[in-house]
């Protein structure tokens, strides 16, 4: 983790927020390459539920809704956590990470058997207090009780309350779904884990609408399909896993969940839940609102509530699952080097225009070269330092190809193209430069 921190900052993938005022728990900057890798992994997420299905699609719905959204959707009473508070140190923790942590004696004096202490200093702790996950704040002029809103805590539910406007708008038969990509706010007791637990994160979330009756075989389409996306990103089977939830784990909504899982650094985490919420969301906004959300099923004449499958995955932790997986030290020619193993598709330069050296000859031709490119892809020019540092600079973000222009290039218009992972070198003519690396990216 430390190693992929590191790298993060000094290369500008991700810069803890703030920082400069000594940052903010649980809140992160993604820089000039951890943004590219992170549209493309929502670019890629878009196209295969979106793009290449008929029956899904897309919305961007607001962040602050009205307030009784989240009376209808329950995480007003339940979206909490217990926590507990440090008399001495004022810490705060969540109870449930503190089972069973005793630290007996710390201040001289036996600690009663299996009560915990503050696991930084000792000290006693409060009673568990529930508190709740959702960031609160004010709309308009007034900051009383009438006007609180919340950022929303999962993108789900402008999904739920659009039900009718889509289905109207789009005339869609179930089943069918809508997908979103947004930012959500959860006011984690105990960020951690670098981009993993963020109070300020970005969800990729799929709800898909069917005929009661059909959800437990969708519910397996869903559990397939979305492990064989992280597989086709590249990431190693080994280390992906499915596990089905047990029942006191399940969330209120939920009558059968799975996780997709990675194994990070800290064990198997979740990347992705797929959970079977049943008619609950449609029923308790028709409840709350008074607005029917019911489809008129043709086949039996009858108005029927839809049971949702909802596939929701973060975007920081595919992201997260992406560095790892593709990180690499390999020893060449005596030499260490460090790899991204990115996905030509995610990677954030798909290409690196390098001239061999900064002889003056070589740059006019190398800038062509580089001209003909960025139209087509996010690319980079290099010229400082030797050809090898600039190699592996390339290898250690991820960049697929290096395009290297030489004296040779004067005389055949010709370039070499040089393949992150196996480091060969092949020649190819720059008339045919842009179809050769399109054959290789695509
Ligand atoms: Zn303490």
């Amino acid at each position: 983790m430390e190693i992929l921190v590191s790298l993060s900052k000094r290369r500008g993938f991700v810069f803890q927020s703030s920082e400069i005022y000594g940052g903010l728990g649980g809140f992160w900057d993604y820089g000039p390459l951890g943004v590219e890798l992170k549209n493309n992994i929502k670019r890629a997420w878009w196209k295969a539920v979106v793009q290449e299905r008929d029956d899904i699609v897309g919305l961007d719905a607001s962040i602050v809704m009205n307030p009784r959204v989240w009376v209808a959707s329950g995480h007003v009473d339940t979206f909490a956590d217990p926590m507990v508070d440090c008399k001495e140190c004022k810490k705060r923790f969540r109870a449930d990470d503190l089972a069973g942590h005793v630290a007996a004696g710390v201040h001289g004096h036996a600690a009663e058997a299996g009560v915990a202490r503050c696991p930084e200093c000792g000290g006693e702790l409060t009673e568990p207090r529930m508190f709740n996950l959702m960031f609160k704040t004010f709309v308009g002029p007034v900051e009383d009780q009438a006007s609180t809103v919340h950022l929303r805590p999962e993108t789900a539910q402008g999904m739920f309350v659009n039900f009718d406007n889509v289905l109207t708008a789009t005339r869609r038969k179930l089943p069918f779904g809508m997908a979103q990509i947004g930012k959500a706010f959860r006011n984690e007791i105990t960020p951690g884990n670098f981009i993993f637990r963020d109070r300020e994160f970005e969800q990729m979330e799929i709800e898909y609408f069917v005929k009661p009756g059909t959800d437990e075989e969708w519910h397996q389409h869903w559990v397939e399909a979305r492990r064989n996306w992280y597989l086709g990103l590249g990431i190693r089977e080994e280390n992906l896993r499915v596990r089905r939830l047990d029942k006191e784990e399940l969330a209120h909504y939920a009558k059968d969940t799975y996780e997709v899982e990675y194994l990070f650094p800290m064990g198997w985490s979740e990347l992705e839940g797929i959970a079977n919420r049943t008619d609950f969301d449609l029923r308790r906004h028709t409840e709350f609102s008074g607005r029917q959300l019911t489809y008129y099923d043709e086949e039996s004449g009858e108005h029927i509530v839809p049971y949702v499958i909802e596939p929701s995955s973060g975007v920081d932790r595919c992201f997260l699952a992406v560095l790892f997986d593709g990180y690499r030290e390999e020893t060449v020619r005596g030499e260490k080097r460090v790899l991204l193993r990115l996905h030509p598709s995610l990677a954030p330069i798909k290409a690196a225009v390098l001239p061999l050296s900064r002889h003056e000859s070589l740059a006019p031709p190398a800038r062509k070269v580089w001209d003909l490119l960025r139209p087509h892809w996010m690319t980079q020019f290099d010229d400082s330092q030797s050809i090898g540092r600039r190699y592996r600079r390339q290898d250690e973000v991820g960049t697929p190809y290096c395009v290297t222009v030489d004296f040779d290039t004067l005389e055949d218009q010709a370039v070499t193209i040089r393949d992150r992972d196996s480091m060969d070198q092949v020649r190819v003519p720059i008339a045919g430069l842009v179809e050769a690396l399109r054959e290789r990216l695509d």
